[in-house]
């Protein structure tokens, strides 16, 4: 938690240009919305917040500073390579070569561009992904709800914020219901204020003390409340003490760590191979100063030095690919770990239910009524056993017509609504209020009529812990009335009677076992069944005090069960079967009843392991009586948490990742913030998801489905084998560059690359597809493999052992042909440099052909998918284009010192490039056949 700071509120603002603003607090609600000429029932008018934004500027604080172009220019010489290369442009020059020293001075601007142009490109993903991360406020403009960009809110906007926003202004409360506020962010206060609309004597009352205002940047955490914005962008308190909210963070991933660490270990190995090197090659009689030049340019040509700028490069364009899919990765290290998920818990509703509830039936008193219609529209009749039911739609019936009493409990102990001004119609708030709005609707209730008829008055919000919600209000004949509504079990706790044919009754056992049992046989049938309930609480029209809360906990009339269907979301039971087929487990951690969860896992295939083995169901309460043996063994063997809360996805995640799991989690509530910090990867939901979850999150799915996180984790492990595709290539490469100096320094031959022919080889034909297999599009069959261990270091014996025989047999190769070519043309003269020639044009297009090798470790070349890297076919003929120009251009050819071959060189070159494709298509081929035997 933050600690309060010297950073005084009241010090003077030194960002904007100070305001005279009149002490919000100490001023009435009713002059604060006169001062800023709005209303505190209907808001701004939508013209005025146009007018007023031109006026005011949007509201945002000035953006954390963003990597600038000449900050990443810079950074590309510092590393050392470019000292590697000035020495030898050094070397040359006192050498005489001036144009071979210009030629280096050339390869630095080069590789400079490169590693620029990488770097870049990973900063502007990263930015981009940051613009994307649209956050919304609900306001009340011209009486209608809307939601709007954060950003087009102004002075005089009523706000309405609930458990779970991010306070998007400052502004003075105008009405309140148990609403608190976490405001450490802004005065380092961790404990959450309690707020009201209550006007404060005291207009010098200190920032953490103006019980009446919220700030921007503080946290809802509690509650839920109206409040007419006062401040935007930089003039809020946040803005004048400079602070910014820096949301998507840019920190070192584990991947490139292990990058780090893997390249310090080859550049030691690689600097003592070239020392090595030149002191053979001299003491086999070359001119040391040459063996310098030709040691310094192995070294260059053999530091992977591109690596560290390719792998952010690469995490960040597959962030850019996910954001696209609908899932925002919000820290860079989220990528890698998402590749290598081995679980992901996730809500039901919504995530893998569409989470659009419709109410199919009302059980109360005793019978059993079925409603008809689809979505959101307000028509369907209500019928029992088939035959049509009238709903009254006054109390003619009187207080006990229990269908009634329960469509208007459903309609009132509601903060949602249905916007019935577009088509189809948007519902704000939860779509289990709006459902019960509109079953209301279907029996001709009017939501804004039924709010005009009986006023709130009082309220305890929804929480997840609680699983039900209370609000009071005042009735047509003066009295007070509590509505009450929740899970069955919350309700038949806080209930003692029940109403029976029309007539009240009080809720004896035998009661609660039968509203028990009616309960098991809808959520049987996978529907959510939400439990409705009333009580008087004052029977004295005349006291207006605030009702006493404990009596809002008991002592309440069960009235009957809403049941309500909330179809799955297609394709999402494929998606549970590609999981299992990726080895990764699936968990279903829900709030909803333990038979709902049950019913639902079973059309979703969760009931069975991949191995066929039955899951295990596990409610809330045995996981309260567990220890830590007992959590190991649900976390190995449980495919179902019902009736869970926040707390117990806490207990999950350090379960489970105590068993070495790689845990994503997802959550929308307040309270889940915790469980998704720590989570492996923390998945907030984009619609449903409040703003403290998604500050928690590291991946935000917009589109809030569960097969979108599924789709993240497929990117998460393309990406990594793109990378490793990637090393791969370019470390056998490095390896047979090196190979082919050191073997003729060590065998007495002569040196087959001159200096800049390797610079040329480094700088080219590596870096292109190189570069080009890092953004492979696809890769068949990841999702059929089991995930990756994270904690595996990144260069196995195995992988290492793979670069070291391709690397070799490139080197062969080109030896090889060298050798024929010296045969062919002596060893001396003009002769050398046809041989030399050969082995360069050999070794470029071996490497060229090499990139297609290096897709896969095991697919041969001509599986279906050779066609589907397009950068990779492009760098291929680039690369060709540019091997040609090093031998037909004159310039080139005399910068390089390479020399014409005739028809027989350039079949030598074109079959020894070949050999190394058909000796690894061969080791694939004995490896897939081994591998299915
Ligand atoms: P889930 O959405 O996975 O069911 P929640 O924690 O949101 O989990 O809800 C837990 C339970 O609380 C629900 O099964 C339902 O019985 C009840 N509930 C959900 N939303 C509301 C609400 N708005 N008002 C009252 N009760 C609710
Ligand atoms: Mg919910």
């Amino acid at each position: 938690m933050a600690h309060r700071t010297d950073a005084s509120p009241d010090a003077v603002p030194h960002v904007a240009p100070p305001v005279v603003t009149p002490h919000w607090h100490a001023l009435e609600v009713a002059e604060v919305a006169r001062l800023l000429t709005s209303d505190t029932v209907h808001g701004l008018s939508a013209a005025d917040a146009t007018a007023r934004l031109a006026q005011y500027g949007a509201n945002e604080l000035g953006s954390a500073s963003e990597r600038s172009a000449l900050r990443i220019a810079v950074h590309q010489f510092r590393n050392i390579l470019v000292l590697l290369l000035a020495v030898a442009s050094a070397l040359a020059f006192a050498f005489g070569d001036a144009i071979e020293a210009l030629a280096i001075l050339l390869v630095i601007v080069l590789n400079a561009s490169v590693g620029f142009f990488t770097e870049w490109r990973a900063a502007g993903a990263l930015e981009g992904l940051r613009r994307q991360e649209l956050k919304q406020a609900r306001v009340r403009r011209n009486g209608t709800d809307l939601l709007v960009p954060v950003q087009t809110l102004v002075p005089g906007d009523l706000l309405l914020i609930g458990a779970g926003d991010r306070v998007p202004a400052d502004a003075r409360i105008a009405q309140a219901a148990t609403l608190r506020v976490d405001e450490a962010s802004l005065t380092g206060e961790s404990v959450p204020s309690d707020k009201s609309a209550d006007t404060l004597a005291d207009a010098h009352t200190v920032l953490g003390d103006r019980a009446n205002v919220v700030f921007a940047g503080t946290i809802v955490t509690e509650g839920r409340g109206e409040a007419m914005v006062v401040a935007t962008g930089m003039t809020t308190e946040l803005g004048r003490i400079g602070m910014m909210l820096d949301d998507v963070q840019e920190q070192g991933t584990p991947l490139e760590r292990k990058l780090d660490a893997l390249n310090r270990v080859l550049m030691v190995l690689v600097l003592a191979l070239c020392c090595v090197i030149v002191l053979l090659g001299w003491v086999r009689g070359h001119a040391l100063l040459e063996m310098v030049r030709i040691g310094v340019s192995l070294a260059i040509a053999a530091v992977p030095e591109g690596l560290l700028a390719v792998t952010t490069m690469t995490l960040a364009i597959g962030m850019q690919r996910m954001a696209k899919m609908h899932a925002l990765v919000r820290r860079l290290p989220a990528v890698e770990a998402l590749g290598s998920t081995t679980v992901i818990c996730t809500d039901k509703t919504g995530t893998l239910t569409r989470n659009e509830m419709t109410v199919r039936a009302l059980h109360v008193g005793g019978r059993h009524v079925d409603l008809a219609g689809s979505g959101y529209a307000p028509d369907g009749e209500f019928s029992e056993s088939g035959t049509p039911v009238v709903v009254a739609t006054d109390d003619s019936a009187g207080d006990n017509d229990a269908l009634l009493l329960a469509l208007r409990i459903g309609a009132l102990c509601n903060d949602s609504s249905v916007d019935r001004t577009v088509d189809p119609p948007a519902i704000l708030g939860d779509p289990t209020e709006a459902a019960l709005i509109v079953a209301a609707e279907k029996a001709h209730l009017e939501h804004a009529q039924l709010q005009q008829q009986f006023p709130r008055v009082h309220e305890i919000p929804f929480n997840s812990d609680t699983k039900r919600m209370v609000t009071v209000h005042g009735t047509p004949d003066s009295r007070r009335v509590a509505f009450a509504k929740g899970s069955p079990a919350a309700l038949l706790d806080m209930s003692t009677m029940t109403i029976i044919a029309g007539q009240p009754a009080p809720l004896t056992d035998a009661g609660r076992a039968e509203w028990t049992a009616t309960n098991n046989s809808l959520a049987g049938q996978a529907l959510r069944v939400l439990a409705l309930g009333f009580r008087y609480v004052d029977h004295h029209a005349s006291t207006n005090d605030v009702v006493d809360d404990d009596a809002l906990n008991a002592g309440f009339t069960l009235v009957g069960f809403a049941a309500m269907s909330d179809p799955l979301r297609d394709g999402v039971r494929d998606t549970v079967a590609t999981c299992q087929g990726a080895g990764i487990r699936v968990i279903m951690v829900t709030g909803d009843q333990q038979v709902t969860a049950e019913a639902i896992a079973r059309e979703l295939g969760l009931d069975r392991a991949a191995d066929g083995t039955a899951t295990r169901v596990v409610h809330a309460r045995e996981l309260d009586a567990l220890d830590d043996a007992g959590w190991t063994s649900v976390a190995h063997e449980a495919a179902v948490l019902a009736r869970v809360s926040p707390a117990h996805k806490m207990r999950l995640v350090k379960a489970l990742q105590d068993s070495g799991e790689v845990v994503a989690m997802t959550g929308d509530g307040v309270n889940d913030a915790p469980a998704l910090r720590t989570a492996d990867i923390g998945v907030a939901m984009g619609i449903r998801g409040t703003d403290v979850a998604k500050d928690a999150a590291d991946m935000v799915i917009t589109d809030d489905d569960f097969t979108t996180i599924v789709r993240a984790v497929e990117q998460g492990r393309m990406i990594v084998s793109n990378i490793l595709r990637f090393i791969h290539y370019l470390f056998s490469c490095n390896f047979a560059e090196l190979l082919v100096v050191f073997i003729p320094v060590m065998i007495g031959w002569p040196l087959p690359l001159g200096v800049l022919q390797i610079l040329w080889l480094n700088m080219l034909t590596d870096i292109f597809p190189a570069l080009a297999l890092a953004l492979e599009p696809s890769a068949p069959g990841v999702m059929t493999r089991p995930p990756r261990d994270p904690r595996a270091p990144l260069m196995t014996w195995k992988f290492g052992g793979l670069i070291a025989w391709q690397g070799t047999v490139l080197a062969a190769c080109t030896l090889v042909a060298f050798r024929i070519a010296l045969g062919w043309h002596g060893e001396t003269g003009e002769g050398l440099r046809r041989a030399e020639t050969v082995a360069f044009m050999t070794l470029a297009l071996a490497q060229v052909f090499h990139a297609l090798n290096a897709r896969s470790t095991h697919r041969s070349i001509f599986s279906r998918d050779l066609f589907t890297n397009a950068w990779l076919w492009a760098a291929l003929v680039l690369c060709f284009a540019l091997q040609a120009a090093a031998v037909y251009l004159p310039a080139l050819r005399a910068v390089l010192d390479t020399t014409i071959l005739n028809q027989r060189d350039v079949l030598l070159v074109l079959t020894a490039s070949l050999c190394p494709v058909i000796v690894v298509e061969l080791a694939k081929a004995v490896r897939r056949v081994t591998l299915t035997r």
